[in-house]
């Protein structure tokens, strides 16, 4: 009988791998399978992340760039021979059905809520410059869950070449990921081309690890123009920057969680959207930090809750389905 199962099984795996590889792998949930050869992270352009950085708060004030420079240092990943993309509408098919619009971001990078009895004194968590390290990022995740919070990972690509299984970790821990380019460099020196495939990749690279495109996107230190939102917008990107920086990239805040504490207080609005980093510090002050913006009444905006481009049709179908609970 058992003999008979799984010579069912052997030839049912032969027939899949003649006659649909990619099936196959998708279904085997295989990680290591699934990478990509992507270029090697440009390791000039991170170091140089410091000075940009700089650069770019001088520049624009206390709203100002946050790069996540610290501690960055890309380093080279090793050449990998392309292999077979999966299929990635069988991802799809797991998908969880999306939910609802609460909010939509405004010319501010701030949000509102869409309809009346929705709560307004809400912030957008976002952690950006990942993933590096699993201890750290674990600890996150689970304050995050402790405390019944949603944020945004706006990852890099060379970083998920390095990480893999910490961008599924992500995902499956129910945070959403964004898209913050391959290289993290400043973007609005580059030419149209160069600007499509750091985000364009990103895109690829995500949806191959965790079957789904991001649809959120942030500019390395906040730095777009013209051509980098017209670029998010055709990979139907809701392009941001933030408007409560914490300052946990600066200086003044390495090895200081209270510096972040008091930096993401004092910059406190309704509908903030809030710059973090992976960083240690940023780890120790997270659960402090959410306490406290609770007890000031705050609550944690859900980004799959957040209103994004191309979705009018949705929108309206909403908005229908809002109106037949309406009593009339
Ligand atoms: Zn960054």
């Amino acid at each position: 009988m058992r003999k008979t199962s799984m010579l069912l099984t052997a030839a049912l795996a032969l027939m899949l791998a003649a006659g649909c590889g990619s099936a196959d792998r998708s279904a085997s949930g295989s990680a290591a399978q699934e990478n990509v050869a992507k270029p090697a992270p440009d390791s000039a352009a991170a170091t140089d992340n410091r000075d940009q950085a700089t650069k770019q708060s001088a520049s624009t004030g206390a709203g100002g760039a946050g790069g996540g420079a610290i501690g960055d240092s890309g380093t080279k990943s090793t050449t990998q021979a392309p292999t077979e993309k999966p299929d990635p509408s069988n991802k799809a098919d797991k998908a969880a059905e999306p939910k609802k619009n609460l909010y939509r971001m405004n010319k501010n990078y701030r949000f509102e809520p869409l309809a009346p009895g929705v709560a307004d004194k809400v912030v957008l968590l976002t952690f950006d410059d990942g993933p590096k390290e699993k201890e750290r990022l674990t600890n996150m995740l689970d304050t995050l869950d402790k405390h019944k919070a949603k944020a945004v990972f706006f990852v890099n690509g060379y970083r998920v070449m390095q990480n893999p299984d910490l961008l599924k970790l992500i995902a499956e821990r129910g945070q959403t990921i964004g898209n913050h380019s391959w290289d993290h460099i400043n973007l609005k020196n580059e030419s149209k081309a160069k600007v499509r495939k750091q985000i364009g990749d990103v895109q690829t690279l995500v949806e191959e690890l965790t079957g789904k495109k991001p649809r959120m996107f942030r500019a390395p230190f906040g730095s777009g123009g013209d051509v980098v939102k017209a670029a998010a917008a055709d990979e139907r990107l809701l392009y941001m920057t933030w408007s409560n920086g914490s300052l946990d990239w600066d200086k003044s805040a390495k090895n200081k969680p209270d510096a972040v504490i008091a930096s993401v207080m004092k910059q406190l609005h309704p509908g903030a959207n809030i710059l973090m980093h992976e960083l240690p510090w940023t780890a120790d002050a997270l659960d402090r930090l959410l306490t406290k913006l609770e007890a000031k009444g705050y609550g944690f905006i859900d980004p799959e809750t957040i209103e994004l481009p191309g979705t009018a049709s949705a929108a309206a179908a909403q908005t229908k389905a809002s109106g037949t609970d309406t009593k009339h």
